[in-house]
């Protein structure tokens, strides 16, 4: 953007000269373009399951009695399904857009196995449902680690669910937690001066994610094509993990096998002696 601006003498009579001011506001409009690209996507998504269920309750209505007792349980369940599939949704957008409006967040000293076990409760019951062995191996002695415990066990469900999701029965999903002995080149840039780091693994041994599609998972809607409609789930979970990370100042990423298994990691800094509790204001911008 180019603004020309007239240069008056105090008298305002006189032009004293032309100020020209070049601003770079290609981030704005690619900011602009994402927010209606996701407005689009979010009314598609929000219409579908409404206009199912929708269908499903017309069809109840002007047929129901032409219906035998077993269709008439399949549309409910129908109906009642893709209610739960809009509630997810509408839950997902919210979250995703109350992380990009709160810009403070306040990281505390925390110790990782809390979120960890936690989850694992949460979802020991699904895992035995499916059939798939959920643990966790956590190395003893850990420090505590610099994070928001909420936004955590949200990153934590999102992950260990998706793990549960994309693994067959017999399969096993591992939550690890490990010290970061040294820091590799890769991770150098998220890597300040003398900062120690926690990594987080959720292992799992399902499915894996082809290489064309390690990034892209990351955006908002998207999921792995062919197994879109087999399987619950938005395709918000990952963008509100990144989100979270990055509030954090940490990266999160995968490594993957297709047929063998996907490893998504994160890190977290060690609140060091001399951190105060909430001395990070996260995202300040
Ligand atoms: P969804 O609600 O579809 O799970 P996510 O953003 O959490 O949305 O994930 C996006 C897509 O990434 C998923 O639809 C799936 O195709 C793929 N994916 C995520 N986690 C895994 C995993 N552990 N194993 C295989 N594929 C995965």
């Amino acid at each position: 953007r180019i603004l020309v601006t007239t240069v008056l003498d105090r008298e305002r009579e006189n032009v004293k000269g032309i100020a020209i001011t070049v601003q770079d506001i290609t981030r704005e409009v690619e900011l602009n373009e994402a927010k209606s690209q996701f407005i689009s996507n979010i009314s598609h998504e929000l219409r579908t399951p409404l206009f199912n269920i929708k269908s499903f309750i017309e069809t109840l209505h002007e047929y129901g009695d032409d219906l035998s007792d077993r269709e008439r349980r399949e549309f409910l369940e129908t109906a009642n399904h893709e209610t739960d599939r809009l509630t997810r949704l509408v839950n997902d957008v919210l979250d995703l857009s109350r992380l990009e409006s709160c810009r403070i967040y306040r990281l505390e000293p925390l110790d990782i196995l809390q979120p960890i076990e936690q989850t694992l409760r949460t979802y020991q019951l699904n895992a035995k449902d499916k059939e798939i062995e959920l643990k966790q191996e956590v190395e003893e002695g850990l420090p505590s680690v610099l994070g928001h415990y909420d936004l955590l066990l949200q990153v934590f469900a999102n992950l260990v669910g998706n793990a549960l999701k994309f693994t067959e029965a017999g399969g096993k999903v591992i939550v690890r937690a490990y010290l970061l002995s040294s820091m590799t080149p890769e991770d150098s840039h998220t890597m300040e001066g003398a900062t120690r780091y926690v990594r987080v693994e959720i292992a799992d041994t399902g499915i894996g994610i082809g290489e064309e599609d390690r990034e892209a998972i990351f955006d908002r809607f998207f999921r792995v094509e062919n197994r879109v409609h087999t399987l619950e789930g938005t395709g918000l979970g990952l963008s509100i993990v990144r989100n979270i990370i990055d509030k954090h100042h940490t990266n999160v990423n995968l490594v993957s096998e297709v047929g063998v298994g996907t490893t998504f990691w994160f890190d977290l800094a060690v609140a060091e002696a001399s951190s105060k509790p909430g001395s990070i204001p996260m995202d300040a911008t």
